[in-house]
């Protein structure tokens, strides 16, 4: 396929990687220049804007921080002369992703809803779960390019199912985040060793991806390299609240988590990584979760 892509951060560039090793041609935008020449050293070509490539091919993607980068990409290839569908990969809430779609439905351009999740890791090895809302004929055109990065789920038609059901993967995600680093807190201030704690909880019933994959990557080892912005995971966690409430339901469990992350986002600020959730917790129980020396 042609392909047009905007925003290579984290996830598009990787994405866009995968994208070309598949062998579909990509021609990539991002506000940062760096970002791009690193893209085209790689085989992209590049555009001079978001309007220009959606001037140059018919489906352009794109993996933006904000609900506001969105919109303003979705307002900036709506006048494309070529663009004929719009995936937007970013996490952006379902009003952003409706908005979108009734806009770019006014030339014509069908829009599909497609937020990811496995992080950087599955975005390079190509495993991320993809979940997609809006046209199915649309979705059945992006097969290839949705193979190419993982497993995609059709969630429906409606605009914004797909974001819906992104915010509930990451309320659980940042959930169990969250709670894992309170708990093995404890059990390290209490004296037990972190590395084992981890090694128990992802033999037993405790285990989840935060034990699994996120603290042995990234807290364990003190890199907090993990790949995504807590910045972002605060963004994901209010998007999910605003919906919840919207709708008029309990969010007691969410409320908690949430100002476990507003502290964070406060502490170690927006471009901290996520996993540094677990500082203000070792800050406020005197403890430091990591590796025993080996
Ligand atoms: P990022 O901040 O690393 O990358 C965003 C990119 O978009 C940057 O390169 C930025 O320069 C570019 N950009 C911003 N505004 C732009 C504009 N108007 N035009 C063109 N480029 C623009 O973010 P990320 O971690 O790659 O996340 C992207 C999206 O994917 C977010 O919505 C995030 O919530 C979601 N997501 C991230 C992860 C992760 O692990 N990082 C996992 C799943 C989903």
């Amino acid at each position: 396929m042609d392909i047009g892509f905007i925003g290579l951060g984290n996830m598009g560039l990787p994405i866009v990687c995968r994208l070309m090793a598949a062998g579909h041609r990509v021609v990539v935008f991002d506000t940062r220049a760096a970002v791009v020449d690193d893209a085209v050293a790689r085989g992209a070509e590049s555009a001079e804007s978001a309007a220009d490539v959606a001037h140059r091919v018919a489906t352009v993607m794109a993996s933006l921080p904000t609900p506001l980068a969105s919109g303003d990409v979705a307002d900036a290839v709506a006048g494309g002369s070529a663009i004929r569908r719009f995936v937007d990969f970013s996490t952006v809430g379902s009003p952003t992703a409706q908005r979108n779609s009734a806009l770019l439905a006014q030339s014509g351009i069908a829009a599909l809803d497609s937020p990811v999740s496995g992080g950087v890791h599955g975005a390079e090895a190509g495993t991320l779960a993809v979940m997609v809302s809006g046209p199915r004929a649309d979705f059945d055109e992006c097969t290839p390019a949705f193979d190419a990065i993982g497993r995609t789920t059709y969630i429906g038609a409606k605009p914004g199912a797909a974001q819906t059901m992104k915010l509930v993967n990451n309320l659980i995600a940042a959930s169990s985040l969250a709670v894992t680093a309170e708990a093995v807190a404890m059990g390290v201030k209490a004296g037990l060793d972190a590395q084992t704690m981890i090694d128990v909880l992802n033999a037993g019933s405790g285990g989840t991806h935060a034990s699994r994959d996120k603290f042995p990557r990234a807290v364990l080892p003190r890199t907090f390299d993990y790949g995504f912005a807590t910045g972002l995971m605060v963004k994901d966690v209010r998007l999910y609240l605003d919906e919840a409430r919207a709708l008029g339901i309990p969010t007691q469990m969410a409320d908690a988590v949430a100002q476990l992350w507003e502290r964070t986002l406060a502490a170690e600020g927006p471009d901290s990584d996520f996993t540094s959730v677990v500082k203000p917790i070792e800050a406020a129980a005197g403890v430091v979760i990591e590796a025993r020396e080996s």
